[in-house]
This record gives C-alpha cells, sequence and structure tokens, in this order.
C-alpha cells in the first residue's frame, strides 16, 4: 500500500529544485535570495554562492524596480498559509552580466516556521517570444503577400521545390482566385522563351536567383497545365538567411498580357497611321508637281482637277490630324464638353452640305421633325460626331445611294439617326465597331484607321449622350443612333 507518509519529503523536495528546468528562487522577507537552484545559475548567469543573500533587485533591470517594491509591499505579509501572489505579466529579468531578457514568473507566498517567505517559478521566454514575433511576421508578410497583385514563389534549394505562393500566383496558374493552392514547379508551371521554347535550365529565374543571382525583368512565357501560356516579366532574387549557400530565392511573376497587347496595338496603329498619311501626301505630291513642273502644257480642265485633288488630299490630312489631335485629349482624359441648347436639324444639313460637297455622289435628306426641343450638347463635338457617321455613310454606301438623318423624340432625350443604304454590318460586329482601331468586315480598300467610331463615341459621351450601331445585315445598309437629353430646363410648351 502507497502512503504518502513513506516519501523521503526534504530529499524528494531538494531533488525536484535542483532538477527543475524553471529556475526557482525563493526570498525571505526581506526580499533576500534564499534558494537560488540550478536553473536559478544557468539563467541569471550566476552562481548559487554569488546570489545567496542578494537582493532580489539585482536581477531585475532598473526600471522595474521600484515597482516591484511597490508590489511586494502591497502583497502585505501575513501569518496566513500559503497563498499565491499570482502570474505576472511578462516582464524582463537581467542577467549577471547585464543582458536583459524576458521572463515569465509565478511568485507565492509561503509561511515557514511562522516566517514568510516569496518562491518565484521563472521562465525565460526569449525563445518563445522570438518564435511568435518570427510568426507573426510570418502572418503578416503572408497576408501583405496575399494582397500583392503579382505572383509571388518562395523556393527552396536545390530542385525549386515551392515552399510559398501567393493567392495571386495560384491564380496565374489556375485561373481562378484559390488562395491555398499548392504548386509545383515544372508540373503545375514552368517558364518558357518569350518564342515559346523551353527555357534551357540554367535560364529558368527560379533556379538563377537558387544560385546567387538576381534576375531583373527577365521576359519569358509562363506555362500553365492545361491552359495557354501567358506572357509574364519575371523578377528573382536569392534569400540571404545567414552565411553560406543559398537556401531560398523569390520569384515575383506579372502577367504581361495587356502591356504586351498594347504594344501590338501601338505597332499596328503607328504602321496604320503611316499609311494614312503617306496616301495623300502621295497625291498632294504627285498633283503639286505636275502642276509645278508642267503647268505650261496641262489644260485648264486637268490643272482644275490636280488642284482639287490636292485642296481635297490636304483637307483629308487636316480631319485625320484632328482625329488624331481629339484621340490624344480623348487618351489624356482632357476631353471637355461645353453644351448648350443646340438645335439638331440645322447643325445636321450644315454638316451633311460639307461632307456632300466633297464628292455629290451621295444624296443627303436631313428629316428633322418640326417640334423637337433643342438638344443639350456642345455644338462643335457634336458636328464632328456628325461628319464621322457622314463620312462613313460616304465611305461604306456606294454611289448613289441616300443618306438620311431623322430626329425623334426618345423619352428623355432625342434621337439622332444617321442611315445608309451600304455594305451594312454583320450582326457579331455591331458591338465591335465602337473599338478604338477596330475595322470590321469592310472592304479592305477603303480608307480609314478605324478611330472614328472610337471618337464618336467618346464625343458623345462626353455630352451625356450615347450612340448605338445597327443593321438588317450584310448589304443591307446601317443606321447609327446618337441620343442626346434635351436642353435643360426645355419644356414642351417652349418648343420652337
Ligand atoms: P474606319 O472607317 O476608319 O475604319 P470607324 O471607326 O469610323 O473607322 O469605323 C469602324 C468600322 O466600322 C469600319 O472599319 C467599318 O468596318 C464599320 N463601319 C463604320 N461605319 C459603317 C457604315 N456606315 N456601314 C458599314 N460599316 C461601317
Amino acid at each position: 500500500m502507497f502512503s504518502a507518509a513513506d516519501l523521503p519529503r526534504p530529499a524528494l523536495l531538494t531533488a525536484i529544485v535542483a532538477s527543475a528546468m524553471d529556475a526557482i528562487v525563493a526570498l525571505d522577507a526581506e526580499q533576500r535570495i534564499v534558494l537560488f537552484n540550478p536553473a536559478a545559475e544557468a539563467m541569471f548567469r550566476c552562481s548559487a554562492a554569488e546570489a545567496l543573500g542578494q537582493p532580489l533587485a539585482r536581477f531585475l533591470p532598473g526600471r522595474f524596480r521600484e515597482a516591484h517594491r511597490r508590489h511586494v509591499e502591497a502583497f502585505a505579509v501575513t501569518g496566513a498559509t500559503t497563498r499565491s501572489m499570482g502570474h505576472l505579466r511578462p516582464l524582463s529579468a537581467l542577467r549577471a552580466d547585464g543582458d536583459e531578457f524576458p521572463i515569465e514568473a509565478t511568485i507565492s507566498q509561503v509561511v515557514v516556521d511562522g516566517r514568510p517567505y516569496f518562491a518565484a517559478i521563472v521562465r525565460d521566454i526569449t525563445v518563445r517570444q522570438a518564435a511568435e514575433a518570427a510568426a507573426s511576421a510570418r502572418d503578416r508578410l503572408q497576408e501583405v503577400l496575399d494582397d500583392l497583385p503579382s505572383g509571388v514563389l518562395i523556393l527552396l534549394a536545390p530542385d525549386r521545390r515551392v515552399e510559398f505562393a501567393n493567392a495571386a500566383m495560384a491564380e496565374l496558374v489556375s485561373g481562378a482566385p484559390t488562395p491555398a493552392l499548392s504548386l509545383a514547379y515544372g508540373r503545375d508551371f514552368a517558364f518558357l522563351r518569350a518564342d515559346g521554347a523551353p527555357l534551357p535550365p540554367e535560364a529558368d529565374p527560379g533556379a538563377r536567383a537558387l544560385r546567387g543571382e538576381r534576375v531583373a525583368n527577365l521576359q519569358v512565357l509562363l506555362e500553365r497545365a492545361g491552359r495557354a501560356p501567358i506572357p509574364v516579366a519575371a523578377h528573382a532574387a536569392p534569400l540571404r538567411e545567414g552565411p553560406g549557400a543559398t537556401a531560398r530565392a523569390i520569384v515575383v511573376v506579372q502577367d504581361v498580357t495587356r502591356l504586351r497587347e498594347a504594344e501590338q496595338l501601338k505597332d499596328d496603329f503607328l504602321a496604320l497611321i503611316s499609311h494614312e498619311f503617306r496616301t495623300p501626301l502621295t497625291a498632294i505630291h504627285g498633283g503639286a508637281r505636275l502642276l509645278a513642273g508642267a503647268a505650261a502644257g496641262l489644260d485648264a480642265t486637268t490643272r482644275a482637277e490636280l488642284l482639287a485633288d490636292v485642296v481635297a488630299e490636304s483637307e483629308r490630312l487636316d480631319r485625320l490630324l484632328g482625329n488624331l489631335l481629339t484621340l490624344t485629349d480623348v487618351v489624356a482624359g482632357r476631353l471637355r464638353a461645353s453644351t448648350e441648347p443646340v438645335l439638331v436639324g440645322p447643325l445636321a444639313r450644315r454638316v451633311a452640305d460639307e461632307v456632300g460637297s466633297r464628292g455629290p455622289s451621295h444624296t443627303f435628306v436631313v428629316d428633322a421633325s418640326a417640334g423637337l426641343p433643342p438638344v443639350e450638347a456642345d455644338p462643335d463635338l457634336l458636328e464632328e460626331v456628325l461628319r464621322n457617321l457622314y463620312e462613313n455613310a460616304v465611305k461604306y454606301a456606294p454611289a448613289g445611294s441616300t443618306v438620311r438623318t431623322t430626329t425623334v423624340r426618345d423619352g428623355e432625350g432625342i434621337a439622332i439617326r444617321v442611315t445608309d443604304e451600304g455594305i451594312g454590318i454583320a450582326p457579331e460586329h455591331v458591338g465591335a465597331v465602337f473599338e478604338r482601331f477596330r475595322r470590321v468586315g469592310g472592304d479592305p480598300t477603303v480608307r480609314g484607321m478605324g478611330l472614328g467610331l472610337y471618337l464618336s463615341r467618346s464625343l458623345v459621351e462626353a455630352q451625356g449622350g450615347q450612340i448605338a450601331a445597327s443593321s438588317p445585315g450584310p448589304g443591307r445598309g446601317a443606321t447609327f443612333t446618337v441620343t442626346l437629353p434635351v436642353a435643360a430646363g426645355w419644356t414642351e410648351a417652349e418648343e420652337p
């Protein structure tokens, strides 16, 4: 039968105190150290022989001493039995060599032979605190990385195992926001040369960074399992966590698809404007040379025709340049409309006359219903829109056909419809005609930059209106409808 009375009490307690992993320090009523176990010796870097009899304050940083003294006084010594002073909030202690370190301690009061003592059990939490700090820094870093719009990979040497991939990287690879995706280099993704050829292993950005190299702005393709590759810019750097070989590397991957598209657009656009400017310039140059060189030998009719060509082509150049200037305003967000009440009928007639007079091949009919109120518009911008629509009608409808403009009340606004009898637009292309540099299904010999309708839409929207295209189908004509609000404050009673 076990009996507690059989235990070798003093010997057992001494052995426990001596072998405890926590420092155990006992103090007498005067706060002098009366017990200092081996763990305390190791923690405070002070032998028991040196510590015994010393005031506890010696092992407290100066700024805590006063608070500690008050704390002990408040914990009035009574003749009572053992009671706990509870856990002390995390605080600091001082090693014998002056090194301060974070501790956690519990203190209790004991009374032995009528004399009060304090017993403190102290734990050095340097390692734990550092680990916690590192963990919370890691969590914060992970949050920051997950919020980054670029893909981030942390790779481990030697075989580029993915230790961490942020949400953007997972999305780049999988096409969906999947934060907790574990990715494998070579299985889920890899980098290819910009031309689609495999990247030699020594050129791979991850491998280069793990070899200690820094890689900036490497233009490659990101190959993804089961999905089309995308152009990316890769940046990579070794992560040095101490002396010696690189164990980790970071790779940042930026999707540059839009950038590539924009570059392509710019290249196409440059080719297009060079071509668009060259054609009228060639005509002007040729006409002018003929007129200058052989003026005497040309009959009056030929001279007049050449001159008319030169004038028409220089006007064309002027309009091209005007469109480009408007484009720069639109792109820079500088387009401002200053609106006022505008009567559509007279304005449309003036623009139709101007466009029609350039080549009297088309009949312009402006059918503005009488009694309609004016629209709230910027007359210059509206004029430019109508000019674009009429020029298109001339370009895309055959000679001899009619271009009709009608205006009708449409809810709160007025709809201006320009209808031609030309090549029309296929249903699948109707939505695309307002895109920048977009030319759909038309005759490639018809000159154009795919800019007029894009600009027209910007100009209409700047005036608070809308523009839409419709067509019964190829070969059956097209209608462009501009809707603008009725002039501010205009009521039906006031209509002219
Ligand atoms: P551009 O005429 O210089 O090509 P636009 O932006 O004015 O550029 O027009 C874009 C495209 O829309 C044209 O290339 C043409 O395919 C189509 N389109 C424009 N107007 C008409 C029209 N009246 N009839 C048929 N197609 C048209």
